[in-house]
């Protein structure tokens, strides 16, 4: 069984050539999937009868189906466990808000790169999720919620740039010009960085937008929270950076989950305002979400959000920097700390 949701429109010419079919069914069947959002074969009235069965008996669509989901009636967010066919678990999450409707999607089952704040670290690393499975869980979970999503957010579990090349087929479909309701510059790739892939994706042509995960602007402080800051320091990720908002003419967002006694103090407000200085960027403040029911230990047992008052007086400080400060009303609602922090027991 061949899978046909997750190729890219040049895959599925392909994919009809090698059947023998004209190569513009390719754009046809991509435009179905990702224009009209239909997939069943049986509805694609301009293929014949006998391609509609062919493809009907030989070929997949879905390789993701629905595990849980949990809806939050406050606000309307509903996070979905998806079931791979390996019967691993992988979390998705819609986030409704007043101008837009985000779905924030996971790359891979667990993540390698042990970040001590976070619950998809703890769990440590099972494999790459396929094109198939990243592009599946925007369109099952868009069908289920019922609501056009507007916004992707790479934010949910494991490290996109670390499934390179699946995470960067995804964005060739998300922003081919078939596919309805969606464009680059309302699609972010969060990154815990890694500057070759950084440079890659860059030059690669989707010009989405970057997110870097920082949380501390010094190197020792980084390095205790992310271990991946000791083999890409700031310092090799920075030129990284800056290519990548000069290529795409974009902003980086740095995303910060604030640590209590840890980067929310005023040294740390002085070294974020330097490092922002070097290119055009934004700083996102994230309340840290509890990963108690992780059971952690060592330093990610002693970490505890700053307080909200907190946060407020830190965005205030950096502002007076002239610098652009983002946060949002409740912890819940924040994207960041909603999502991919669903660890799965069962994985
Ligand atoms: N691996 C990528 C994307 C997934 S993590 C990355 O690290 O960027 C998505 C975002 O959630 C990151 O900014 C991450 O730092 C943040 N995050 C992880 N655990 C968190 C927690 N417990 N509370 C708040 N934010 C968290
Ligand atoms: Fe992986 Fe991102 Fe979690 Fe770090 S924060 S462990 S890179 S998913």
């Amino acid at each position: 069984m061949i899978h046909l949701i997750g190729k890219t429109k040049s895959e599925l010419e392909d994919f009809f050539i090698s059947i023998n079919e004209p190569k513009y069914r390719g754009k046809q069947l991509f435009e179905w999937f990702y224009n009209k959002r239909e997939s069943d074969f049986s509805k694609m009235l301009n293929f014949s009868k006998s391609l509609r069965e062919k493809l009907q008996n030989e070929s997949k669509v879905h390789s993701l189906s629905f595990s849980d989901s949990q809806f939050s009636i406050q606000t309307s967010t509903k996070k979905y466990l998806l079931q791979t066919e390996d019967n691993r678990q992988i979390e998705a999450v819609i986030i409704p808000e007043e101008k837009r409707t985000t779905l924030c999607l996971s790359t891979q089952v667990g993540c390698p790169l042990d970040c001590k704040f976070c619950a998809t670290g703890l769990m440590g690393f099972k494999r790459n999720l396929t094109t198939a499975e990243i592009v599946d869980q925007y369109l099952l979970t868009q069908k289920d919620y019922g609501k056009d999503v507007t916004n992707i957010v790479y934010m949910g579990m494991g490290e996109p740039l670390l499934n390179y090349e699946n995470t960067l087929k995804s964005l060739e479909i998300f922003t081919s010009e078939e596919t309805r309701g969606l464009s680059r510059n309302r699609i972010t790739v969060s990154t815990s960085g890694i500057p070759q892939r950084i440079i890659d994706l860059a030059n690669s042509g989707v010009k989405v937008k970057l997110a870097l995960s920082l949380h501390s602007a010094f190197e020792d402080i980084r390095s205790k929270l992310m271990p991946i800051n000791n083999k890409y320091p700031i310092s090799d990720l920075l030129p990284a950076l800056q290519f990548y908002a000069k290529e795409t003419k974009t902003r980086i967002t740095f995303e910060y989950t604030m640590f209590a006694g840890i980067n929310d103090r005023d040294e740390d407000i002085r070294e974020l305002g330097k490092l922002m200085s070097k290119l055009p960027s934004k700083i996102n403040l994230i309340p840290f979400n509890s990963i108690s029911h992780m059971t952690p230990d060592g330093i990610s047992a002693s970490l505890k959000s700053t307080t909200r008052e907190k946060i407020l007086e830190f965005a205030d400080k950096l502002r007076e920097k002239n610098l652009t400060v983002l946060l949002r009303n409740t912890q819940g609602d924040d994207i960041a700390a909603a999502c991919g922090q669903l660890a799965i027991k069962k994985n």
